[in-house]
């Protein structure tokens, strides 16, 4: 049987940056699912989708093509054979993208061929959901938080060089609206499986994560 370890929690709390490690160590597929819903968004904000309009998202859905390429334990994903891990970062995805993900059509879709992914392959899937809708018999389900300044800290320090532009006041308010918008959603909101084991990250370094997260795994 496929292993699965399912990885959730809020936005920006390192969730990517373990999820990496894990499977790199456990010689696992990594999956981003949020890097799905980025794609979905981009085309979306590109093709004007009105998101009130049931049929439109629908055709949009049937035109989506998304693929991964792990080359490394990156994170390359394709929207119709276009490059676009790049792009799903910036800023205007990362203001949509919670509004598309709580659309329940979208969601529909993105479980399915998240199912589809955990199917035949032992993979590590970090996102929102994945202990919760789209894997809930995951062998090892991890709940991450951390302190929101920190989290708003760490991202700045990752997106700075690329976006000299950008304020730390920007990105903190980002992830405070994308944690509301995807703790009161209607569809599968960000929610701790009962079943999840918590991991505050706010004092620990991504060395000490990998260890306490590989003792759940490998216990
Ligand atoms: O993980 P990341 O922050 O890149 O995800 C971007 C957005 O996609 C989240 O803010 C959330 O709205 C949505 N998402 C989701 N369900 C997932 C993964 C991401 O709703 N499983």
């Amino acid at each position: 049987d496929q292993i699965i370890v399912a990885i959730d929690g809020y936005s920006s709390c390192g969730k990517s940056t373990l999820a990496k490690a894990l499977a790199k160590k456990l010689h696992f597929i990594y999956v981003d699912s949020g890097a799905m819903y980025r794609a979905v968004a981009l085309y979306f904000l590109r093709n004007n989708i009105d998101l009130n309009n049931h049929d439109q998202i629908m055709e949009a859905l049937k035109k989506i093509h998304l693929n991964f390429h792990s080359r490394d334990y990156e994170t390359h994903i394709t929207l119709n054979d276009e490059e676009v891990s790049a792009e799903i970062r910036l800023m205007p995805v990362s203001e949509t993208v919670s509004a598309v993900s709580a659309i329940k059509e979208v969601r529909t879709e993105m479980v399915k061929q998240q199912q589809r992914m955990g199917r035949s392959k032992n993979i590590v899937m970090d996102g929102r959901d994945i202990g919760t809708a789209v894997f809930p018999d995951a062998a090892v389900k991890i709940f991450m938080t951390a302190d929101p300044k920190v989290r708003a800290e760490r991202r700045y320090k990752e997106l700075l060089p690329k976006n000299p532009d950008i304020t730390l006041e920007e990105i903190f308010e980002n992830i405070a609206h994308r944690d509301y918008q995807d703790t009161t959603r209607k569809e599968s909101p960000l929610v701790r499986a009962h079943d999840a084991i918590i991991l505050d990250n706010t004092d620990l370094n991504p060395d000490e994560q990998l260890l306490f997260a590989l003792s759940k795994v490998e216990p």
